[in-house]
């Protein structure tokens, strides 16, 4: 539109001149003719098109020639002829010559230039030629001989660039080459240039170069005179406005010579002229206002961007003193929403992720919105992130269906920069998101451009921010774990400290680096005693060589535990438990960890515990057998008797069957050490003193102890009350001091004491048994041989004995151990090898008002009986014994084999049986069940039962209950018969 209008007002220019050359008279008068050489130098002079030379030279000659009278003649050729033609003198004057020192030679030239012109590059219009620089590699037409030509030519050597040149004969050859695009640029003078530019549609390329003065000229020394009249004119004019020379410059200045021949010079074509003139000028000066105010509006556009750039940059700067990572972020983010007017702007980095990306001060016009996290695979940010400046005005939602935040935000126009690190490497974007199209994309692109090496290098310090945060943060961590594993090294050091066991550390060297305070305490050492010191430095050499294998097992990665034995002067031999465990201190030596416990007590426990095990298994076992052996005892006894009262045997007879029964009897004591010793010996207890017991005794004693063994007798002082059975407890003395005596084969003394004696819960505890309280002791003493550990440990146990076959039945301690226990009593034994023997028993105390029920032994002759009697029991011997005993002293006897035998024979004999006389226990049914049987058809029947074992002992294992008649096995016959009388009788 521009160039149009500009095109307009300069034909309508020409056209104006053109019509004031028209008022112009031509000259007449000639008295001398000038040649002149003539070319095409336009709008200087060149040859219109009806074949006559025109131009801005030849009206201002003509004019002068006119004045003068002069003739002027053309000669018409190119500009080398027209250099030749006044060389050789065919014409006088030539035109348009710049000075050369060469041309100097062979031409006189003119004092006054005609023109001031210079080179100027014009190439057609959308060629993108702007520097000289762009001049490389190009084809430029010259003139051929052209000073313009030979400058450029100059201009582009001294830039070293390389391009190819063209030579036409004249500039208007040159400018058809390069609108033929023969050429790409083509060098003209200004004037041609400028007039004719539009007319090929030629632009300038604003590359000028040399101006330089040009003059006319005559062959040298041949027409000074001439030379020096054209002066004279040419100098009185170039200085004067309206001068001819200004007058014609004018006229020629931008125009096209064709037009000037087709106007006619009739008035009313003038007038059309006029008019169409005005019309144009007219239409031309609205053009120009809207052009002018386009201009200035896009002026004022560029004003304002240019604002909106120096703010970015402001507010970057100013921004970035205030706030640091997201903070100035998010600032510049909403500067940019704002300042380029759109909805959404935020700031991407890679995460650690890889193809994934977080949002950095994402900024919201509507103030919604957060960081957030998304995948960059099918997000325009895809095409950016180490690539490009991206920018989609619109419709980017429908580019991008699989952007679902586009979608969700209905965005319309997304720009964005790529962000690169120190390295180069792309490490995010800076973009921006709008609802409304984008409009202006220059400033968007600078503006991001700007912010855009601002945020790379913020997100750089960020991350190398959060890395330190991160490396603080394992530091903090650190030192937190590294106090609690402070505080926690302080509770263990309580720990050990507290500890009951012994504690310490050994180094490879055997020396001490601690112990707690158990240990020292134990070993009765301080700290400076230990500390520093080796093994056989503080626990001697002796101890330190039993060990030492240990310690070196341990420093080879071993955990070693053993036990020990160690002697104290104080505390006698100890039981040791010891543990090495190697551990690795924090400089990685190796430690020897020990742990120490006196193990004495415990093992005592244990021993005692054990002991007291395995004689309740074996009292078992004693019961068992004293049961059947009582029942053979009975039979014995039971004939025994019978022959006794036998009134027909000699005396001698009569002797030896005593003899028998005492063996018998002898025996039966034997049972009943056993059942006692399991406990299950009927016991007769009631309250008696110790004191008065042992002083009876006393006497039987010594006829034991022999002549060689004194006796002492300490008696406490007080009466020593306990609820005991007194035949039971003689017994315990004579075995004692039976023991005594054998340990004394060459005499010595047997000491017996007496005393009270408190015994706490832990006493009670390391027995196993017993409650604690006030307790009788009697303590008995000899100065025998005494006992080693292994004998002593089983002196308890039943047939255990060390004396010859046949002297000793390994029965006596059993029966000791027995009878004690049976008093909820203690029995401790101290013995070593020729250090004599200690026994000491413990009787509780008698609970006060406690007093036992003596069954004295019915010593009269048992009366006769009538009735009846259901005899069940299941050994025959005894059986067949009770039957003579009963049928002897007149009762009825009726036989069962054992319980079910006893219920089928009561009913046999329905009605007739007075009394069932029943062993407890018998194979099949035992004693109760068949009774109860029998009490079922018959309530009123009576039973008495006959058993080895006591009756609490059945009591407890529900055999029999509280208000039944019993009679302990062996049975005697006469205790037997008054047993039975007894029944009977209450019943009845
Ligand atoms: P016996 O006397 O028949 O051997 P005991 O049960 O009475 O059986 O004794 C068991 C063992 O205990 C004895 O063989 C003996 O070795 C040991 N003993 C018991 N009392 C003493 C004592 N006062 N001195 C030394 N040893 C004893
Ligand atoms: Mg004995």
């Amino acid at each position: 539109m521009k160039r149009v209008t500009a095109r307009l007002f300069i034909m309508l220019t020409v056209l104006w001149l053109g019509l004031l050359a028209l008022h112009t008279p031509p000259a007449c008068a000639v008295q001398q003719t000038v040649r002149i050489a003539a070319f095409n130098f336009y709008p200087g002079i060149f040859k219109a098109k009806d074949g006559s030379v025109q131009g801005f030279y030849v009206d201002t000659l003509a004019e002068i020639a006119r004045r003068e009278g002069w003739r002027v003649e053309y000669v018409y050729g190119d500009w080398a002829e027209g250099i030749s033609r006044i060389k050789n003198g065919e014409v006088d004057l030539l035109t348009s010559v710049a000075w050369t020192s060469e041309r100097a030679q062979f031409l006189d030239y003119g004092k006054v230039p005609l023109l001031t012109v210079w080179g100027e590059l014009y190439v057609p219009r959308k060629a993108n030629l702007n520097s000289i620089k762009d001049v490389e590699g190009k084809t430029v037409a010259v003139m051929k001989r052209d000073f313009n030509g030979a400058s450029f030519r100059n201009m582009v050597e001294k830039f070293g660039i390389n391009c190819r040149f063209v030579e036409y004969g004249n500039f208007e050859e040159i400018f058809q080459a390069v609108v033929a695009g023969r050429v790409d640029a083509g060098v003209v003078n200004n004037t041609f240039g400028a007039a004719k530019q539009y007319q090929y549609g030629l632009v300038s390329s604003g590359i000028i170069f040399n101006p330089f003065d040009i003059f006319l000229a005559t062959g040298k020394g041949r027409n000074a005179g001439l030379l020096a009249t054209l002066d004279r004119y040419l100098e009185g004019w170039r200085g004067t406005e309206g001068s001819p020379y200004h007058k014609a410059l004018d006229r020629w200045s931008h125009g096209g010579a064709a037009s000037i021949h087709v106007v006619p010079g009739w008035l009313a074509p003038i007038l059309i002229g006029l008019v169409l003139f005005l019309a144009v000028a007219g239409i031309f000066i609205i053009l120009l206002r809207l052009q002018v105010r386009k201009k200035t509006d896009e002026i004022v556009r560029q004003a304002a961007d240019r604002k909106l750039i120096e703010e970015t940059l402001y507010f970057i700067n100013d921004c970035g003193a205030r706030h640091r990572g997201d903070k100035l972020l998010y600032g510049i983010n909403r500067h940019l929403a704002t300042c380029l007017d759109v909805d959404y702007a935020f700031v991407a980095r890679l995460g650690d992720e890889p193809g994934w990306a977080r949002t950095h001060g994402f900024y919201a016009r509507s103030g919604e919105g957060s960081d957030i996290s998304y995948r960059l695979a099918g997000t325009p940010c895809d095409n950016v992130v180490g690539k490009s400046l991206c920018v989609y005005p619109e419709g980017v939602t429908a580019l991008f269906p699989q952007d679902k935040i586009l979608r969700d935000l209905a965005v319309e126009g997304y720009a964005a920069v790529p962000l690169w690190d120190a390295q180069g490497e792309g490490m995010g974007l800076l973009g921006i998101m709008s609802l409304a199209p984008l409009r202006n994309r220059p400033l968007i692109e600078t503006v991001l451009g700007i912010a855009s090496s601002r945020v790379a290098q913020e997100l750089e310090a960020m991350h190398q921010l959060s890395r330190l945060a991160e490396q603080n943060a394992q530091q903090a961590n650190y030192i937190s774990e590294k106090r609690r594993s402070e505080e926690q090294l302080l509770e263990y050091q309580k720990v050990v400290e507290c500890s009951r066991d012994l504690v310490c550390v050994l180094d490879r060297d055997y020396r001490y680096r601690m112990a707690n305070g158990t240990y020292l305490r134990y070993r009765d050492l301080t700290l400076e005693q230990v500390v520093g010191r080796t093994v056989p430095e503080v626990v001697g050499e002796a101890y330190f060589a039993k060990v030492k294998h240990h310690l070196d097992a341990c420093l080879a990665g071993q955990s070693v535990r053993f036990e020990t034995e160690e002697a104290y002067p104080d505390r006698g031999v100890r039981v040791i438990s010891v543990t090495f465990t190697p551990v690795e201190d924090r400089g990685g030596n190796t430690r020897i960890a020990c742990v120490i416990s006196d193990e004495t007590e415990k093992k005592h426990l244990e021993e005692q515990l054990r002991q007291s095990q395995k004689m309740e298994a074996i009292g078992h076992l004693a019961g068992g057998i004293a049961h059947d052996f009582n029942n053979i005892l009975t039979v014995i006894v039971g004939y025994g008797n019978f022959l006794e009262l036998d009134g027909s045997l000699g005396r001698l007879q009569h002797d030896q069957v005593g003899q028998i029964i005492a063996a018998a009897e002898r025996g039966s004591q034997l049972t009943r050490g056993l059942l006692t010793f399991s406990r299950k010996q009927v016991m007769n207890p009631r309250v008696l003193d110790l004191n008065v017991l042992v002083g009876q005794v006393q006497k039987f004693l010594l006829r034991i102890i022999g002549e060689d063994v004194e006796l002492q007798f300490t008696p406490a002082r007080d009466p020593l009350n306990v609820l005991a059975d007194g035949t039971q407890l003689e017994q315990v003395l004579m075995n004692l001091a039976t023991n005594a005596r054998d340990a004394m084969p060459d005499g010595g003394t047997l000491t017996i004491e007496t005393c009270w004696q408190q015994v706490d819960e832990a006493y009670a505890r390391s027995q196993g048994y017993g409650a604690p309280g006030r307790y009788a002791c009697i303590l008995v003493s000899d100065s025998g041989s005494g006992m080693d550990r292994a004998t002593r440990d089983r002196i308890f146990e039943p047939f255990f004995s060390t004396k010859a076959v046949g002297k000793g039945t390994g029965l006596g301690m059993s029966i000791v151990y027995g009878i004690v226990k049976q008093h909820k009593g203690f029995i401790n034994v101290y013995s070593e090898p020729g250090e004599g023997t200690t026994f000491k028993i413990y009787l509780p105390e008698a609970a006060t008002g406690a007093e036992g029920h003596a069954s004295e032994p019915d010593l009269a002759v048992p009366e006769m009986g009538t009735e009846t009697i259901l005899v069940a029991e299941d050994d025959a011997s005894v059986r067949g014994l009770v039957e003579t005993l009963l049928k002897k002293y007149g009762y009825q006897v009726v036989l069962a084999v054992d319980g079910g035998d006893c219920v089928r024979k009561f009913l046999e004999h329905r009605g007739k049986i007075d009394l069932v006389l029943m062993d407890v226990i018998m194979p099949g049914k035992n004693g109760r069940e068949a009774f109860e049987e029998i009490r079922r058809v018959d309530p009123g029947a009576r039973v008495l039962y006959s058993s080895g074992y006591t009756a609490d002992f059945m009591k407890t294992r529900g055999v029999l209950d509280d208000s039944v008649d019993l009679i302990m096995k062996p049975v005697q016959p006469m205790a037997l018969l008054h047993k039975v009388r007894a029944v009977l009788d209450r019943a009845g």
